[in-house]
């Protein structure tokens, strides 16, 4: 049973089904696959499930299996996709629920085929290429026994290839082309096997910006369905995207204090003039960066923008609200991040503070914060 509002992230599903809109508009008839992994990278997967398939999303993948039986078990009927998996894995239930397995080695295929046989039912693949990332999926030397493997078990009667794709290491720069020759190769003698792919994807969502020669028939897309920029230096508004998570709290306690006044554990910041204290009950606990202490982050009360002050604590952080003159009560808003076009801080900001990337500062939000379909 969730109780309270003193930790919630409003999802907007608008936002999503417009984001997943503006893919389509970039990419035409492009299918358009979007991931959701990561409990839909921080958002709640099942909500990010129903909008982007609301707005036109044709499958949704997954990183596991079991992240994917999730969905089935939420009521997702819509085409899935999984494709990082361990040595033991089971596929009997990715074939009984109809989902889709990337496959990038022989065990993996023999292990699905194996499975198949003992379901007595066909299971559906994608093969997994690397064409350059030096990560999850099949290198180069493997290709030729895998596909014709797949070809094999495909005339058997046990897999329908689907797919074939492959994952972009650096989106927008020269060493894409080389992925993209490389990923032609691949799609040429899977062909050759006797394979004919109906989705055939590399572009994430950088290249949907910067390489439409990547799009092949299908994207693949995490971020943008999102609405935040995957490109450094522009933000979601120069995009046409429409950031849709507002991390949302409270204010929990006010206090006046006296100038001179130390704030949190070590006093780390001590009040220059007599103002008022905010406590917003949210920590490092629920994915706030501890480290943005002192960085110059701030939070949106009241339509101002308030500094957060003092050392972030597991389940609270401080925010000095002297400028708001008092006009507010317990139970006043806070936004931590959202929309900017709205006056709220960017999840970019926090990100730049902390010298990381958005991805994972939405992935680090806890499970005491409430994910809630606005
Ligand atoms: N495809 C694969 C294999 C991924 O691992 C990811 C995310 O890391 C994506 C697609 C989506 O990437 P992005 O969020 O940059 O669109």
């Amino acid at each position: 049973m969730r109780t309270g509002s003193m930790r919630v992230a409003d999802i907007s599903v608008g936002a999503i089904r417009k984001n997943v809109g503006r893919i389509r508009e970039l990419t035409g008839d492009a299918n358009v696959i979007v991931v959701v992994k990561a409990g839909g990278y921080g958002h709640g997967a099942e909500i990010v499930a129903r909008a982007a398939v609301a707005g036109g999303a044709t499958m949704i993948a997954t990183a596991d299996l079991e992240e994917a039986l999730q969905l089935r078990e939420c009521g997702i009927d819509a085409p899935l996709l999984c494709w990082l998996h361990g040595p033991r894995v089971d596929f009997v239930p990715a074939i009984e629920q109809s989902i889709d397995v990337g496959i990038s080695h022989l065990r993996q295929l023999e292990a699905l085929a194996q499975a198949a046989r003992s379901t007595g039912r066909r299971a559906t693949l994608q093969f997994k290429v690397d064409t350059g990332l030096s990560r999850n999926g099949a290198s180069r030397d493997e290709w030729d026994a895998l596909f014709a493997r797949g070809a094999e078990l495909e005339r058997e009667g046990l897999v329908s290839v689907r797919g074939i794709f492959s994952h972009l290491a650096n989106a927008g720069e020269e060493a894409d082309l080389a992925q993209g020759a490389n990923f032609d190769e691949a799609i040429a003698m899977l062909r050759a096997a006797g394979c004919e792919p109906e989705l055939i994807h590399l572009a994430a969502s950088a290249a949907l910006f910067t390489r439409p020669e990547l799009y092949y028939n299908t994207v693949r897309v995490g971020v943008v369905a999102y609405g935040l920029s995957p490109i450094a230096g522009k933000n979601s508004a120069q995009l046409g995207l429409t950031p849709a998570m507002t991390l949302r709290s409270e204010v929990v306690a006010l206090r006046g204090v006296p100038a001179g006044t130390g704030v949190s554990y070590g006093f780390n910041h001590i009040c220059e003039v007599a103002t008022t204290l905010a406590l917003v009950p949210v920590g490092y606990a629920d994915g706030m960066p501890r480290a943005l202490n002192g960085a110059g982050a701030w939070v949106t009360i009241a339509g101002e923008a308030c500094p957060i002050v003092g050392r972030i604590g597991m389940d609270q952080f401080i925010v000095d609200v002297g400028r708001l003159g008092g006009r507010i009560d317990l139970g006043e808003p806070v936004v931590l991040f959202g929309n900017p076009e709205r006056g709220f801080p960017s999840i970019d900001i926090w990100a730049a503070l902390m010298r990381t990337i958005h991805y994972e500062i939405l992935v680090g939000i806890g499970p005491r914060v409430l994910r809630r379909a606005v």
